[in-house]
């Protein structure tokens, strides 16, 4: 009764850091001249908020410095808390806590924004963004990919079928807990481009219901199966159908290894990866591909951050194939061009 029909599914499937110390610091140098990626928004608006010092940050105006960190101090011995704020012509970031923050530093927006030890946001230094994408679980592979997402405090998205949730609930809620998006990838994982209006709206409805049971809504995105397009998927299933640039093909070599290197080979800044979660290989592999794709400057967000992060608008029955910095019109042609590289 249980492992049949992920038996059968699988089957399916295969078809198919001194103490109170003014210090006067820095070279105080000139704002360079930089590509303008960061919003407007962060490089004009203080949202630092002003604040009467805390006992541990005492010291004469200006900058001082603990072992806890460098802080700010005003003439009225307030300082800037948990925001940004200009000074002498610099952009900062400060903590709640009221010190400096240096490095990368999430600072309300999908990408994280880096400031050097002096504390100076540096634009030259930029986060690339990718979205991993998990199909066709969540199955009993599915927590091991969780694991990885959460000890290296990571994003994806899930497309979900139903009837695999149906069985696997609690997988699917841990999805959803962790703050991972969650897409519609119909109920039965049938071709939904061989399939009429009605049956499309029944295989996105079931799977839409069981779904909403654990989240609270349906899902705003699909994944059609198999990527498959039809003029009745486009206009029937009325949401962002989202497809990948990068095929790690997990589904059909089954290897860890492979899939790992396609991934790592074929990433680019914007890419979505296509991966499943119902195959043990594809799962085995997860925490070596999160940390060698942070390790190489990558934050890992879900496909509608990375939409947000670049600017682009997700429209209903519109086709996306990957989020580049810096237009629409080549996303198509990207995505023919690898496959074209990969398996010439
Ligand atoms: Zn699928």
């Amino acid at each position: 009764m249980v492992v049949i029909p992920v038996a059968v599914f699988v089957l399916v499937f295969l078809l198919t850091r001194p103490l109170f110390t003014k210090v006067t610091r820095r070279p105080v140098q000139e704002p360079e001249q930089k590509e303008e990626t960061q919003t407007e928004e962060i490089l004009d608006t203080d949202t630092a908020v002003v604040k009467a010092a805390s006992d541990d940050m005492k010291g004469a105006p200006g900058w001082n410095v603990s072992d806890s960190g460098w802080w700010y101090l005003n003439d009225d011995m307030t300082t800037f808390t948990g925001g940004w704020k200009t000074i002498d012509g610099q952009r900062y970031y400060f903590k709640d806590s009221g010190y400096m923050a240096t490095g990368w530093v999430n600072t309300g927006t999908v990408k994280d924004s880096y400031f050097d030890s002096y504390g100076i946001l540096d634009t030259s230094k930029q986060q690339k963004l990718v979205a991993l994408t998990y199909d066709d679980g969540p199955s009993a592979n599915t927590d091991k990919v969780l694991d990885a997402l959460e000890k290296y405090g990571a994003k994806a998205t899930f497309f979900v079928v139903g009837m695999q949730a149906d069985y696997y609930t609690s997988q699917l809620q841990r999805e959803y807990d962790l703050g991972m998006e969650i897409g519609n990838h119909s109920y039965t994982h049938p071709w939904l481009n061989q399939l009429t209006p009605d049956e499309i709206d029944e295989e996105l409805g079931h799977d839409d219901d069981v779904i909403s049971k654990v989240t609270g809504s349906a899902p705003a995105l699909v994944r059609p199966t198999g990527g498959g397009i039809s003029a009745n998927v486009i206009e029937s299933i009325n949401r962002p159908l989202i497809q990948w640039d990068v095929d790690t093909l997990d589904w059909e070599h089954l290897d860890a290894d492979q899939t790992y290197d396609r991934a790592m080979r074929l990433v680019q800044d914007g890419s979505i990866i296509l991966m499943h979660d119902l195959f043990a290989p594809s799962a085995d592999c997860a925490d070596r591909m999160i940390s060698s794709l942070q390790e190489a400057g990558y934050k890992l967000v879900t496909v509608s951050e990375l939409a947000e992060a670049y600017g682009y608008d997700l429209e209903p029955g519109g086709q996306y194939y990957a989020f580049y910095p810096g237009g629409c019109e080549e996303n198509r042609t990207k995505q023919q061009g690898l496959d074209e590289i990969y398996d010439a």
